[in-house]
């Protein structure tokens, strides 16, 4: 109850900007166990957060400054904001953003979706800021989301933003074209040399954190040709490779092009010796995104009529999002005959495909850690069944059942996601002089990563919410 007013109280000084003219200067969470990100953890702890920075980390010892508002947090744990290294922004969780996987376009034109999504990401912002996430990477989406990058920084209501832009792909341009809408394109097509080139040129000029190339063929001299031509401008731009390459053989072709992240597991069959040589030599970091293919599935069934289940205990899920997979069965009548009866048809064979590369993508995220390897928690969110927010929770809880250690799993979901997005100097760990984002959990996430669902409270840029208060993150 103390904890409950003084919190309330502290909320009012922040929100009322009124810190200055109450002698308060800066704010101290004491008596957490304190996960810092780097591994380390500091029984009875005391951060001390100044306006939006830590300016201190430590233990009981601490001498707390005068003029510091104590928020006592005894038996409660304390890490640094979640990082998902791979969402989507245009993405809505549902197919109206998928045409490519059901078509909806009849009655939910995706220029009016698209144009949805530009608007309004402050719903997803919401999302995550509750979920306990504090900075998400965009790898690969419409060009707008630059300007979430440069915004989203400041915004203590938003999390901290990396776009990488436009996709760059050897795919068709009539396959890549459904995505063309409102003038804008989420892919480029690399179709010569001079075309990569250009699009890496412009993609960096627009700030992009790094440049995702979608879709790798080794074995085609054509599009050998042209990717070198990629890899070698994303040099002079000085730039990064990101890859969507799901095949081994398509995971090391990438590796030897540069690649320093790769956004998919490999998950056609066991990675090899030379796939971790190249991924040691390269320092390419690996993503897994366990569980978005199992989002499609349950998503197709929820379209067939089954119910689609959001576990949302804090009610963060945005009604939008909420009403469209509820009434997900409702949109069956819009499809052609032919692909509700390829849906039908197709789910118990993507069922057992989806089993066997699930396998495939715990024994190798296995191994990646066991090899040492550096890796990050990302969702692929926004595709469908996969929402923005919550299924970080599965993502991870499925990274710890390939045997990951949760201590590690801390490390993975904080600094490794901050160091994936370039902004380790900024945050992802606890430690002084960096911005003050972090969550505080009521069980210990390093007993079971479960336990990330306990969160009670997010800060970010200095400001403790209550997640499971909507109202707390209005202003
Ligand atoms: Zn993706």
């Amino acid at each position: 109850m103390k904890y409950r007013l003084l919190f309330q109280f502290f909320i009012l000084f922040f929100t009322c900007n009124s810190i200055a003219q109450n002698g308060i200067s800066s704010v101290a969470l004491k008596g957490a166990t304190l996960y810092d990100g780097n591994g380390e953890s500091i029984q009875n702890a005391v951060i001390i957060i100044n306006n939006d920075k830590i300016t201190h980390v430590g233990n009981s010892e601490t001498e707390i400054p005068e003029n510091t508002q104590i928020i006592d947090v005894s038996g409660k744990y304390i890490m640094p904001g979640l990082v998902d290294a791979h969402i989507h922004f245009f993405q809505t969780g549902f197919f109206d953003s998928r045409p490519d996987a059901a078509d909806l376009r009849d009655s939910i034109p995706l220029e009016e979706v698209i144009k949805y999504q530009k608007n309004n990401p402050e719903r997803y912002y919401q999302s995550y800021l509750r979920s306990g996430i504090t900075a998400v990477y965009d790898v690969g989406d419409y060009m707008w989301t630059l300007d979430f990058q440069k915004n989203n920084d400041m915004n203590p209501l938003a999390p901290h933003t990396a776009s990488a832009g436009r996709l760059i792909t050897p795919a068709p341009e009539q396959m890549i074209g459904i995505f063309d809408v409102n003038g804008e394109s989420t892919f480029v097509h690399l179709g010569s040399e001079e075309q990569g080139r250009n699009a890496v040129r412009e993609n960096s000029k627009a700030g992009t954190t790094g440049i995702k190339i979608w879709g790798f063929s080794p074995g085609d001299e054509e599009f050998l040709k042209n990717i070198n031509a990629v890899a070698e401008e994303i040099k002079n731009q000085d730039n990064k490779m990101i890859a969507h390459a799901t095949n081994l053989s398509e995971a090391k072709m990438a590796m030897k092009l540069g690649a320093e992240l790769l956004v998919h597991s490999v998950e056609d069959t066991l990675i090899d010796d030379e796939f971790i040589q190249l991924m040691k030599a390269n320092k390419t970091i690996y993503n897994p995104t366990i569980v978005v293919a199992r989002g499609y599935y349950n998503t197709f069934k929820a379209v067939l009529g089954e119910d689609f289940v959001i576990d949302d205990q804090n009610q963060v899920v945005d009604s939008k999002t909420r009403h469209m997979l509820e009434n997900a069965a409702e949109f069956r009548k819009i499809l052609s005959e032919e692909r509700v009866e390829a849906m039908e048809g197709g789910l118990e064979t993507m069922d057992e495909g989806l089993k066997k590369r699930k396998k495939n993508m715990l024994a190798n995220l296995k191994k990646v850690y066991d090899e040492g390897g550096t890796i990050v928690v990302g969702t692929d969110a926004g595709n469908p069944g996969t929402l923005h927010g919550i299924s970080y929770y599965n993502e991870i809880e499925a990274m710890q059942e390939a045997g990951i250690p949760p201590s590690d799993l801390i490390v993975m979901a904080t600094r490794n996601g901050a160091l994936a997005m370039e902004r380790l100097d900024d945050f992802g760990t606890l430690e002084a002089g960096k911005i003050a984002d972090l969550i505080v959990l009521e069980k210990d996430p390093s007993a079971n990563i479960s336990n990330l669902r306990s969160i009670s409270h997010v800060m970010r840029k200095g400001i403790l919410r209550n997640v499971r208060d909507a109202e707390d993150f209005k202003n």
